[in-house]
């Protein structure tokens, strides 16, 4: 079977690099979906377009011809970004040494990109895989997947194990667990007043603000992994007005369910500390936790001994950033952060490790080739 070299690798992975797509910017996400789709057309896959809902992007499901209905593998990417449009100009494609810099090339166009590179070296040599692999392109998991989560529930339904090529950590390792998110609004409500003359009328939406923040900060425990940060304020009309609206907006981390939705009740339940001020709380749980199950377990140890095939040592590991494995990890097992091996996602920093794509576009080929 062929096996591309670095360079060819590199090629490919830099066309996808230098379409800028932006999860806003649906015409640069949708023009990756028509390359991804044609590439997969031209070797003789089944390929199904989701028009975008909600002002998103669309997103492309894909099938082999093979295994027919039966439950398969199941690779789960996306083709958005967070690099606004025009930060190629400050971050254009370019290498130095064993870096290959470029918005997206990490975060993750170069795993997605290893996903089709493996699974188009298995068709070429006119072989099919023990099991069907279907691949889902979402457009906006950057956001948070709010279009294409029920796709990758519905996906996650028909699979039998499901690679994520979300990219590496820490030198290569892959994910076998995430922390689960929740995002919140909060607003407060007070009554206007000047800040002079009429003060002691007035009642401040800004303190009370100040005071749910002190209290949500401290919610935070590092024993319990529970991280809590209010990330974004605004507030007030004037300096010399005391101020009648404040909003806020939060991001809780936990590393279980139960503690994810004890934290949703809690902050859900909070009143003001002061009765003439409103309080409103809106949000929820936006991405499950998982951790390593004996079936995830299992299935690194497989990807474990292929690696070791290859010729390097694959390591597990827990992260606290959310994806879309969280969607579906309660049931399938599942293996996330398999693309590539690099560092400065969403900075313009951003690099692969050139090293790093032969290697790991063999250990995605061996798992399609060796999942049953
Ligand atoms: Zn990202």
């Amino acid at each position: 079977m062929h096996t591309p070299s670095p360079e060819e690798i590199l090629s490919g992975i830099r066309e996808w690099v230098e379409v800028e797509s932006q999860t806003a910017n649906v015409a640069g996400v949708n023009r990756m979906m028509d390359i991804v789709q044609a590439n997969y057309d031209g070797i003789g896959a089944t390929t199904e377009r989701i028009p975008g809902t909600d002002g998103r992007g669309d997103h492309l499901s894909v099938a082999s011809p093979w295994g027919g209905e039966e439950k398969g593998i199941l690779v789960l990417s996306r083709l958005d970004t967070v690099h606004p449009t025009g930060t190629l100009e400050t971050l254009p494609y370019r290498i130095d040494g064993d870096k290959a810099y470029g918005p997206g090339i990490y975060d993750m166009k170069g795993g997605a990109y290893l996903a089709w590179v493996a699974y188009r070296a298995i068709v070429e040599a006119g072989r099919t895989t023990p099991l069907p692999i279907r691949f889902l392109y979402v457009s906006d998991e950057e956001v948070g997947s709010p279009t294409s989560r029920r796709h990758i529930e519905a996906a996650g339904e028909c699979a039998k194990f499901v690679l994520v090529t979300e990219p590496a950590r820490d030198g290569g390792k892959i994910v076998v667990g995430r922390q689960g998110s929740a995002r919140f609004r909060m607003t407060t409500h007070g009554r206007p007043a000047h800040s002079g003359g009429r003060h002691s009328y007035g009642r401040s939406a800004i303190l009370e603000m100040a005071r749910q923040i002190v209290a949500i900060e401290a919610r935070t425990d590092y024993d319990r992994k529970i991280t809590t940060n209010v990330g974004l304020i605004d507030g007030g009309s004037a300096v010399n007005t005391i101020p009648e609206h404040c909003r806020a907006q939060l991001d809780i981390r936990f590393n279980d369910l139960a503690v994810g939705q004890e934290m949703v009740a809690w902050l859900m339940e909070r009143k003001s500390y002061d009765d003439d001020v409103t309080l409103k709380v809106e949000g929820g749980i936006t991405r499950p936790p998982f951790d390593r199950t004996p079936a995830i377990d299992s299935l690194f140890s497989h990807a474990k001994g292929l690696a070791a095939e290859i010729g390097f040592e694959l390591v597990g590991t827990w992260t606290g950033g959310g994806s879309d494995a969280c969607f579906v990890a309660d049931r399938v097992p599942l293996l996330d952060g398999l693309g590539v091996d690099g560092a400065g996602a969403h900075t313009l920093e951003e690099h692969v490790f050139i090293s790093s794509l032969v290697p790991r576009m063999l250990l995605l080929r061996k798992l399609f080739e060796t999942l049953s």
